[in-house]
C-alpha cells in the first residue's frame, strides 16, 4: 500500500497494552497513569482480523509491542496467530523481558523473527533508577535464555543524559561475543521525555570508537525499520544506532501503528488517524476497514516535526504508541 508520498507501508507496529509493569522515566510518568478501560482494549481476535485486512492491502512485517505486551494474558497465542495470517512474512516482539525469562521454550516455538529487549543499563541501581523499580537480572535471564534457544534478539537502549550515559560501551560489549545488536535509540521528546534530556549520537559515536576503534559498517540490515549497523573489528554482534530526531529517516518511513484501543497511528507525533475500533464494533465489513485504512494511509504525514510544526502533535505516551 503506498502513502501519499509514494511510501511503500509493509511494516506494522501493534500495541497490544498500554499497562506496564515498569515506569521508565522517557517513557511513562511514575504515578497518575490513565489506563484504557479493559473493554476499549481490542480482543485479540479483533486485532488479528484488522491485521489481516492490513495483510491484504500489502502489511507484511508485523511487531508486538506495548505497554508490555506480556502482560496480556493471551500475547504469545496472538503472536502465534499473527505468523498464521496469509501474507504477512515476518513477526517480532518489543518487550522489557521481564517476565518472559520462564517462557522461553514457548516464544522459540513461534519463530519470531526478532525479539526486541529493552534495556537501558547492566548496572542494578542504575536500572531500578531510570525504570523505577525494575530488576535488571530478570532482563538478563531472559537475553541469556534466548540466546541460548538461538532466539534472534536485539538489544534497545534509551541514552539519557544523567541516567545512563556511561552505559553505552559496556551494553556494546555484550555484542562483542554473541549474535546480538545492541541499538542505541535516541531520545524522542514525546510525554514524559520532554522533560529529558538527550545524548547526541556523536557522542556516542566517539565514545564507542575509543573503546571498540573505528566503526566498520555492517553491510547487514537486519530487520526493517531505520537503525545503521557497525560491526567493530572482532565482534560477532554488531552495535545500531537510531536517530529519529537528529538523523530524520521520514523520507524512508515504511510503518504505521495500531494502538491498544484501535486506533491507527499514521506518525509517530502525529496524533491523527482513523478509529478502527468504533467501525469494528459498528459493524463494518472488511471492505469498509480497507477502505478506511486506505483513505488514512493516503493522508500519512510526510514528516514527524519533533521540532515542531506538526498540526496535531501527538499527546499520549510512548507506553500508549507502542513506541
Ligand atoms: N515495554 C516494551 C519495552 O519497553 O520494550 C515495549 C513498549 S516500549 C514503549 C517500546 C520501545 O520504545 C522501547 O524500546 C523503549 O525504550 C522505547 N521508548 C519509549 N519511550 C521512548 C522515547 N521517549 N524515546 C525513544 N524511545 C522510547
Ligand atoms: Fe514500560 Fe516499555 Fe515504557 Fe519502559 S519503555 S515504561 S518497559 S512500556
Amino acid at each position: 500500500m503506498l502513502d501519499g508520498f509514494g511510501r511503500e507501508i509493509d511494516y506494522l507496529r501493534v500495541s497490544v497494552t498500554d499497562r506496564c509493569d515498569l515506569r521508565c522515566v522517557y517513557c511513562m510518568p511514575e504515578r497518575g497513569v490513565p489506563s484504557v478501560s479493559h473493554e476499549a482494549i481490542l480482543r485479540c481476535e479483533e486485532l488479528l482480523r484488522l491485521v489481516r485486512v492490513m495483510a491484504r492491502l500489502g502489511v507484511r512485517h508485523v511487531r508486538v509491542t506495548g505497554g508490555e505486551p506480556m502482560l496480556r494474558r493471551d500475547c504469545l497465542s496472538f503472536v502465534r496467530a499473527l505468523g498464521q495470517v496469509a501474507g504477512v512474512e515476518s513477526v517480532s516482539m518489543t518487550s522489557n523481558g521481564l517476565l518472559l525469562s520462564d517462557r522461553l521454550d514457548a516464544l522459540r516455538e513461534l519463530g519470531l523473527s526478532s525479539l526486541n529487549l529493552s534495556l537501558d543499563t547492566l548496572d542494578p541501581a542504575a536500572y531500578a533508577r531510570i525504570t523505577r523499580g525494575g530488576d535488571v537480572r530478570r532482563v538478563l535471564r531472559t537475553l541469556d535464555g534466548a540466546l541460548d534457544l538461538g532466539i534472534p534478539v536485539k538489544l534497545n537502549a534509551v541514552p539519557v543524559r544523567g541516567f545512563n550515559e556511561d552505559a553505552v560501551v559496556p551494553l556494546a560489549e555484550l555484542a562483542r561475543e554473541r549474535p546480538l545488536r545492541v541499538r542505541f535509540i535516541e531520545l524522542m521528546p514525546i510525554g514524559a521525555a520532554k522533560a529529558l534530556r538527550s545524548v547526541p549520537q556523536a557522542e556516542l559515536t566517539a565514545a564507542l570508537e575509543a573503546a571498540f576503534g573505528p566503526m566498520i559498517p555492517d553491510p547487514v540490515q537486519y530487520g526493517h525499520g531505520p537503525a545503521r549497523y557497525w560491526k567493530p573489528e572482532g565482534f560477532t554482534g554488531s552495535i545500531g544506532l537510531i536517530g529519529a530526531v537528529s538523523r530524520e529517516f521520514c523520507e524512508s518511513c515504511n510503518r504505521v501503528r495500531l494502538t491498544a484501543d484501535g486506533r491507527l497511528k499514521l506518525c509517530l507525533n502525529h496524533s491523527s488517524g482513523p478509529d478502527l475500533r468504533a467501525r469494528l464494533r459498528g459493524g463494518a465489513d472488511d471492505a469498509a476497514l480497507e477502505a478506511a485504512i486506505r483513505a488514512a494511509v493516503a493522508e500519512k504525514p510526510e514528516r514527524h516535526c519533533f521540532s515542531g510544526g506538526a498540526a496535531d502533535p501527538e499527546g499520549r505516551s510512548m507506553n500508549e504508541i507502542g513506541g
